[in-house]
């Protein structure tokens, strides 16, 4: 997954762009980039690493500029590695481009053959290049040939386009991923998320439509809308788990979505009988809130989340696996020894961390635990970017719903349903794939690796 921001006409566009990168962190940790135009040319810096990592003050004051895009990146296609880091930036007839995408498209294989087979030698392994090709490929505008090149691809994108004079914002026609148009006095923002527009002071101007190109340039803003039908399949997960609690995606606040979500859960767990609600932080505490709201159950902070352990931490030893697990999240034992406990997080996917979680739980002394998910089960893989795995790593995809309660060693287990989930997030227009394995679009790469069950 990934987050992207776009600033256009600022004195302090890479300033502005690595706030906005800080706040879109959560979308990815991999690596990070920023490119900016300058003098007719771009400037870019990207590097391995969190934002924080990658950029210092000498890196920002090499890039001036007033127009920049950034990208914090999570693979999902293409391996880690600084070749993938984003924003790309080529040369072509159209003079220098700089492309940064979120999304994940579901035929870049194909297209990519295709391409190869014509002549195209790609640099990276990511499935972004292929509209790097598409663009130098034809003749035009730079948004008359992106619309065409946008015609050719299937699956998920959002994308930023930087060229010397125009800063180009696309989103699918199914609009998998959030993406808003922002204002900051006379400069345009566009972010994946509402909250970057609200670090940099910006005031959000609308949600860029699915389907729709905005064209920014000299001050100006375009709308084109080449799509005929956009068909909206916004993923229902960016509200469930993904997106930051303070931004508003798809138009709804994302934590009074979750904590909705908890209460719909309550209202299907009526009769549940226990002495607390809580949550596996920091995912699952508002649905954990809204739970507590219906069912009048207190809501208790009984597992405390360590914001220290990075991801280069480095397991002592086998034997110490145990307690790394509780490094993250820790019990407190006064607080769970011989209650009964509802305990609330938003998704199950493997279900290994749930059930250390459990585990810890009793050791702690727990005498019931209740699990209640504020999602159905994941029954299927993410084509369109969330960095779920293959369908047989999936635990609901392989276990029932008895097996899975064994599994975590809990007393019961209780998944939202998806009409509940959908009526939280808005109703219509969602993708719910990963829950019905029923995709809005052709999977076409991913087809025989589904079929093998790979
Ligand atoms: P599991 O028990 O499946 O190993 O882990 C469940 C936890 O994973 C939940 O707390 C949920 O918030 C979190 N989760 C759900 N989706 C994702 C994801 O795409 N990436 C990461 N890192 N965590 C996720
Ligand atoms: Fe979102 Fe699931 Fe659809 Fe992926 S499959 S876009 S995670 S709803
Ligand atoms: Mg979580």
């Amino acid at each position: 997954m990934c987050g992207i921001f776009g600033i256009a006409d600022h004195a302090e566009a890479a300033d502005l762009a690595y706030l906005g990168l800080f706040a879109l962190q959560h979308r990815g940790q991999e690596s990070a980039g920023i490119v900016t135009s300058h003098e007719g040319g771009l400037l870019s810096h990207a590097g391995m690493g969190l934002v924080a990592e990658v950029f210092n003050r000498q890196a920002l004051a090499c890039l001036p500029g007033r127009t920049a895009v950034g990208h914090v990146r999570y693979s999902t296609t293409g391996a880690s590695h600084i070749k993938n880091a984003q924003p790309l930036t080529f040369n072509c007839s159209h003079g220098p481009v700089a492309i940064a995408h979120n999304g994940n498209l579901t035929n870049a294989l194909e297209v990519r053959g295709r391409l190869e087979r014509q002549g195209a030698i790609f640099q990276s392994s990511t499935d972004s290049e292929a509209i790097v090709h598409l663009l130098a490929r034809s003749s035009g505008s730079i948004e008359e040939v992106l619309v065409e090149a946008l015609k050719t691809l299937e699956g998920s994108y959002c994308l930023l386009l930087l060229t010397p004079g125009k800063l180009i914002a696309a989103r699918d026609p199914h609009g998998f991923r959030p993406l808003v148009l922002g204002r900051l006095n006379g400069s345009y923002v566009v972010a994946s998320e509402t909250t970057a527009l609200n670090l940099v002071k910006a005031e959000t101007v609308r949600e860029i439509e699915p389907g729709e190109v905005v064209v920014i340039s000299a001050g100006t803003v375009r709308s084109l809308k080449p799509f005929k039908t956009p068909e909206p399949a916004r993923c229902v997960f960016e509200h469930v788990y993904f997106a930051r609690p303070d931004s508003k995606v798809f138009g709804r606040n994302v934590q009074s979505v979750r904590r909705e979500l908890g209460r719909a859960l309550a209202r299907e767990m009526a009769g549940v009988e226990a002495d607390m609600v809580v949550p596996v932080p920091d995912s699952g505490v508002p649905a954990a809130l809204g739970f507590s709201d219906v069912s009048g159950i207190p809501f208790e902070m009984a597992l405390v989340r360590s914001h220290y352990v990075s991801r280069t931490f480095i397991r002592p030893t086998q034997e110490l696996r145990e307690v790394a697990a509780q490094l993250k999240l820790a019990p407190v034992p006064e607080a769970l020894s011989g209650r009964r406990i509802v305990l609330v997080d938003d998704s199950i996917v493997r279900g290994t961390t749930s059930r250390k979680i459990t585990r810890s739980l009793r050791d702690a002394g727990a005498k019931e635990i209740h699990m209640a998910i504020s999602s159905p089960p994941i029954t299927a893989p993410c084509y369109y970017g969330i960095d779920t795995p293959r369908a047989g790593e999936l635990i609901a995809n392989r276990r029932s719903l008895s097996e899975i309660k064994k599994y975590l060693d809990v007393d019961s287990i209780h998944y939202l349903s998806r009409e509940a989930m959908l009526a939280a997030a808005g109703g219509t227009g969602f993708c719910s794939a990963c829950f019905t394995g029923r995709y809005p679009t052709p999977t076409g790469d991913y087809e025989k690796a589904s079929r093998t069950g790979g």
